[in-house]
């Protein structure tokens, strides 16, 4: 690919205007290859330069593929008239290119949250037919045992008679009046693992996503921080 002005690519990819670009690059926030890029004019290979801007590891790619620690509080929406939405915590760009997030967790539900603008890949992930295990960890209000455990591995019934397929249930802590678990669920019914939870009479204190099918969520993200997948992060969703 032709070398290209690094303001240019920076709108391009939507993280900027060409004004805001120029702007970042006064104040140092452009580097390309390790070097502070003052210039906002200066060309880049947009194949192979590594760029960072605001201190965030960008690429050039046809389409965004994001990963974010969702935190509680926020809505799973790209916008809402009185609420903040996971596109709010992201640079404006990526609203007007047309970010939406794969799927959605509760308000009060944090974790790892992919996004993306190719509307193909989110529909095909979203789709029942590409269920993929997803796990999550809960914190809940009541104890949990071996009969619970066996009940996920048969298939939950939730109290309004929807029936779950199969699940995990594994028993971190046990207390009374508590207990920490990791649920691992192939499916995604409406407040589903809350609902499955509460089923067996330990409503869900906290709950928080830690991986969907390969991806696990990362461990440097602190909540409402987010990064682009790696290339061999995207190959795997594909
Ligand atoms: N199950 C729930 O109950 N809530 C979520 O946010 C995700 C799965």
């Amino acid at each position: 690919m032709a070398a290209q002005r690094i303001d240019k690519l920076l709108t391009a990819m939507g993280l900027c205007s060409r004004r805001e670009a120029a702007a970042a690059a006064k104040r140092g926030a452009i580097v390309i290859d390790g070097a502070v890029c003052r210039d906002a004019s200066q060309k880049v290979d947009p194949e192979t330069a590594r760029i960072c801007f605001c201190g965030q590891t960008v690429s050039y790619q046809t389409h965004v593929y994001l990963m974010m620690h969702k935190p509680l509080g926020v809505l799973s929406a790209t916008e809402d008239r009185e609420q903040q939405t996971v596109l709010d915590l992201l640079p404006a760009g990526y609203k007007k290119r047309g970010v939406f997030p794969i799927g959605r967790l509760d308000k009060d539900t944090s974790g790892l949250l992919l996004l993306t603008d190719d509307g193909a890949l989110g529909h095909a992930l979203t789709s029942p037919k590409h269920a993929v295990d997803k796990v999550y960890r809960a914190q809940t209000e009541g104890a949990l045992g071996d009969t619970d455990v066996q009940a996920f591995a048969q298939g939950i019934t939730l109290r309004d008679g929807t029936r779950c397929r199969p699940a995990k249930l594994e028993i971190c802590e046990a207390r009374e009046g508590y207990a920490e678990v990791l649920v691992t669920v192939h499916e995604g019914k409406y407040h589903q693992v809350r609902r499955m939870l509460a089923s067996r009479g330990a409503p869900v204190k906290t709950l928080k996503r830690l991986s969907e099918g390969p991806l696990k969520l990362d461990a440097a993200l602190q909540p409402g921080q987010w990064r682009e997948l790696t290339q061999e992060e995207i190959a795997q969703l594909l």
